[in-house]
């Protein structure tokens, strides 16, 4: 295959109009946070972005009760055609601001510029472009009239979509008429903090929005505080499991969006140069940084010598690299943490027998990342068969029947998404009604629509977040 040198095409880093301290947002204001501040750090290079406030406990009860007040003074009350106005104004505010976005995202998670700006911000855009349309059609949405909201959501998100999270949380939330105090990841707090402000260019009222950085602390106060009446989490299964024993026999409401450990089937007859672009865009998107990324590849075996050449050439070329740059295909890792989790089980996959294939592509000399991986020879037994490895690494088994497929491919106790590579259709209906996951993608994988229900089974959660599924977990039904 021929190689193609590329010139250097770098976004510029000061669309992110980047600040070197960031505060809190509570009741419409930004104000400082008694907790001890952050630094969020571009994982890339390892320098410092900004030093970010966060909240101390009674910033938590400041924040609930802001989020209350606004709640049974405004926003409850507010018919829905109103509350839509809002949301369109918001979702038009980050398609303007969409570079800034973009960049801003890149340099604080490492993800691609062009993931960023071609995925997660016009994502999240569509998410509250869809949501203000069901604001004042909630009457219609299948749960009976005048369905009311729940009050006060508490919501926690992780660090690897972050804006794209938020609006998951946020917009569904506010078109049924709750109330919101949001809590980003510790190392990703800054674009819900440029989201805070487009809350306050949209004019909405105080309290609707309330954005706290910090860390574990500050999510599990949230979480815990009584006034609050839902709560909603994307995150680490094992935090997902401590939320659920902390939130039961309150009577409060949750919904959880977990790990995974998806299959991606690849059948005999599947078009194998398209199944070989969904198996990258399954673990190589976002760096594998993905609760539903393809993780576990299950192919048929009379095809699995020829698809895995094919895949390794076509891994070959991904560019793994700077951020800004908008040739980079793989960034960099978010965390000195997670680069060190997935050292450590690829090394698992070593030392339990799986062959190591390691892209030959050139890594940067400093920042965090870690070049795409795939093992072959994978045992069901194996911790990288098992375990969520959250990054560029790939574990490939085979098949020799779709039965076996399909109880290989449910041999997990997640059970968030699947990938179905083949050519017949009736097979895909087949695969797709014993398939133990929440999304099943057909001949396509990763695709995202603020009008499709996402969410899980078993270790993976409950609860669905999109489409008219997705109110429900915002309205009393
Ligand atoms: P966590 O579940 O710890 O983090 C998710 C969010 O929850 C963050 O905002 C975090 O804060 C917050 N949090 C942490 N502890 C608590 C608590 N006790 N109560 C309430 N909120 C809390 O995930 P990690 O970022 O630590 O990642 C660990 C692993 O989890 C990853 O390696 C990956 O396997 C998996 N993961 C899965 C995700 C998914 O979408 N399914 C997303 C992220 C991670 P803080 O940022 O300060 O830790």
């Amino acid at each position: 295959m021929p190689t193609f040198e590329y010139a250097p095409a770098p976004e510029s880093r000061e669309l992110a109009n980047l600040r070197t301290s960031y505060q809190m947002f509570v009741d419409g204001k930004f104000v400082d946070g008694a907790g001890k501040p952050l630094k969020s750090v571009n994982p890339a290079t390892e320098e410092v972005l900004a030093e970010v406030a966060t909240a101390s406990p009674d910033d938590v009860d400041l924040a609930v009760r802001a989020a209350r007040r606004a709640y049974d003074r405004v926003w409850g009350r507010m018919p829905g055609a109103e509350r839509g106005k809002y949301l369109f104004r918001i979702a038009r505010l980050i398609q303007e601001r969409s570079r800034e976005l973009a960049v801003l995202e890149s340099l604080d998670n490492g993800k691609p510029i062009k993931e960023s700006r071609d995925t997660d911000v016009p994502t999240a855009a569509a998410h509250f472009f869809h949501h203000a349309g069901w604001a004042d059609k909630l009457d219609y949405a299948g749960y009976g009239p005048e369905p009311r909201p729940l009050g006060v959501a508490a919501q926690v998100i992780p660090w690897n979509f972050p804006l794209l999270m938020l609006a998951w949380k946020i917009a569904p939330a506010l078109a049924c008429g709750n109330t919101v105090v949001l809590k980003p990841a510790e190392t990703t707090p800054l674009t819900a903090l440029v989201f805070a402000d487009i809350c306050r260019q949209a004019e909405l009222p105080p309290g609707v929005v309330n954005i706290l950085p910090g860390a574990g602390d500050v999510g599990a106060a949230l979480v815990s505080h009584p006034d609050v009446d839902k709560v909603a989490f994307t995150g680490s299964t094992d935090v997902g499991k401590e939320i659920t024993r902390t939130l039961a026999g309150t009577g409060r409401r949750l919904t959880l969006e977990l790990g995974g450990k998806a299959a991606n089937i690849v059948f005999d007859d599947a078009p194998l140069d398209q199944a070989v672009e969904g198996i990258v865009n399954g673990i190589f998107f976002n760096q594998g940084h993905v609760c539903c990324a393809g993780s576990r590849l299950l192919v048929q075996e009379s095809v699995a010598e020829e698809l895995l050449a094919r895949l390794r050439t076509r891994i070959a070329t991904l560019r793994v690299g700077d951020p800004l740059d908008k040739n980079t295909d793989v960034g960099a890792i978010n965390s000195r943490e997670q680069l060190n989790k997935i050292i450590e089980l690829s090394d698992a996959g070593d030392a339990e027998g799986a062959q190591r294939w390691t892209s030959p592509c050139p890594l940067p000399e400093r920042g965090l990342f870690f070049a795409p991986t795939v093992f072959s020879e994978v045992q069901q037994s194996m911790r990288i068969a098992k375990e969520e490895i959250f990054g560029p690494v790939l574990s490939v088994l085979t098949f020799r029947t779709p039965d076996e497929a399909i109880t290989k491919a449910n041999n997990t106790p997640y059970g968030l998404s699947a990938g179905v590579w083949t050519e017949k259709g009736s097979r895909i209906l087949w695969a797709a009604q014993r398939l133990r996951a929440g999304v099943v993608w057909a001949n396509t994988f990763n695709r995202f629509d603020p009008t499709a229900p996402f969410g899980g089974y078993r270790e993976s959660g409950f609860g669905r977040e999109g489409g008219r599924a997705g109110l429900e977990a915002y309205l009393d039904v």
